[in-house]
C-alpha cells in the first residue's frame, strides 16, 4: 500500500512539474537573419530561411542548411508551408526557394507580388505554379487563409522607413496559439499598423524586427500598445551587434520577455498554459 501511494504521489509531482502539463508549446528554431523553423503539435512553418546574401552585416544559412530545408532533412521534416515577407537578398532567393517547391510537390508558398513574380518568370515555374499563394492585398481569401491546417492573416506593412518597398507582416495560428513575424517592418509607420488592432489578438509569440520595437521607451510602450504579445524574439540583428543588443536587454525592467537568437540551428521552446 505505501508503495503504491508513492507511486501516485511521484506521478502527481511529476504531472504538476511535467511543462506538458496544461501547457501547449512553439518550438523555433533559428535559421539565420529574419528566417525560422516553427513548430507547434506536429506542424511546421518555415519563413523567411532561404537566402543568400548577407549584405557583410548579417546571418546566412550555412549550405547545408538550406539543402536539408530543400530536402525536408530533420529537422525540417514537416515544414510543408512556406512564408516570405519580402523581395529582399537578406530574406528570399529564388532559385532555393524554386527548387524547394520542386523538391516538394505537396508543399506551398504564401508570399507577396514582388516575391512571387520573380518565381513565375521561372523557366520552370509549371512545375510549382499551383503551390503558390500569391497575396492579393484586396481579395480577403488571401489575406486569411488556412493550408495544411495552420491559419496565416497577412498584412501588408511598410518596410522600415520605405513605404515604396512591399513588406508583409504574417499572423500565424497554428495549435490555438499566435505567433507573429513582422518582416522588415521596424515601427515607423504607425497610422496603418494601429488600424490591425493587433493587440486584442491575443498574441503568444512575436517575432519582430530588432530595428523598432524594444530599444527606447516610446519603443516599448508602442509594442506594448499595438501588438502586446506574450514573448518577442527579436530578429535581423547584424551578429557584431548581438552582444550589445544582448547587454541593452538586461537592463530593461517591465517589459515583455525578449529572447536573442545567436547560432543557427539553436533552439527555444516557448510554453503557455491554455
Ligand atoms: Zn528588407
Amino acid at each position: 500500500m505505501k508503495n503504491i501511494l508513492f507511486i501516485m504521489f511521484i506521478g502527481l509531482v511529476n504531472m504538476i512539474l511535467s511543462p506538458c502539463y496544461g501547457q501547449k508549446k512553439i518550438d523555433v528554431t533559428y535559421v539565420a537573419n529574419s528566417g525560422f523553423l516553427i513548430e507547434s503539435s506536429g506542424k511546421q512553418i518555415i519563413i523567411d530561411a532561404l537566402f543568400n546574401q548577407g549584405w557583410g552585416n548579417y546571418l546566412v544559412p550555412a549550405d547545408s542548411i538550406v539543402s536539408s530545408i530543400i530536402t525536408q532533412k530533420d529537422p525540417f521534416n514537416n515544414s510543408n508551408l512556406m512564408l516570405i515577407t519580402h523581395d529582399h537578398g537578406d530574406h528570399f532567393n529564388p532559385s532555393m526557394v524554386a527548387a524547394y517547391l520542386i523538391h516538394n510537390t505537396e508543399n506551398i508558398l504564401i508570399a507577396p507580388p514582388g516575391v512571387t513574380d520573380i518565381l513565375l518568370k521561372y523557366p520552370d515555374y509549371k512545375k510549382f505554379k499551383n503551390q503558390i499563394v500569391q497575396l492579393d492585398e484586396n481579395n480577403d481569401l488571401k489575406i486569411d487563409t488556412t493550408i495544411q491546417g495552420v491559419r496565416v492573416r497577412s498584412f501588408f506593412i511598410q518596410h522600415d522607413s520605405r513605404p515604396e518597398i512591399e513588406n508583409v507582416g504574417y499572423l500565424i495560428e497554428i495549435n490555438g496559439l499566435k505567433i507573429f513575424h513582422s518582416g522588415d517592418y521596424n515601427g515607423s509607420e504607425i497610422v496603418e499598423f494601429k488600424k490591425l488592432q493587433l493587440q486584442n489578438e491575443d498574441i503568444d509569440l512575436a517575432f519582430l524586427n530588432f530595428y523598432g520595437f524594444w530599444n527606447n521607451k516610446a519603443e516599448r510602450e508602442f509594442t506594448e500598445q499595438h501588438i502586446n504579445p506574450k514573448n518577442i524574439a527579436l530578429m535581423h540583428i547584424p551578429p557584431a551587434e548581438i552582444k550589445t543588443v544582448k547587454d541593452s536587454i538586461s537592463l530593461i525592467n517591465d517589459f515583455i520577455d525578449i529572447s536573442v537568437f545567436e547560432n543557427s540551428m539553436k533552439r527555444k521552446s516557448f510554453f503557455y498554459d491554455k
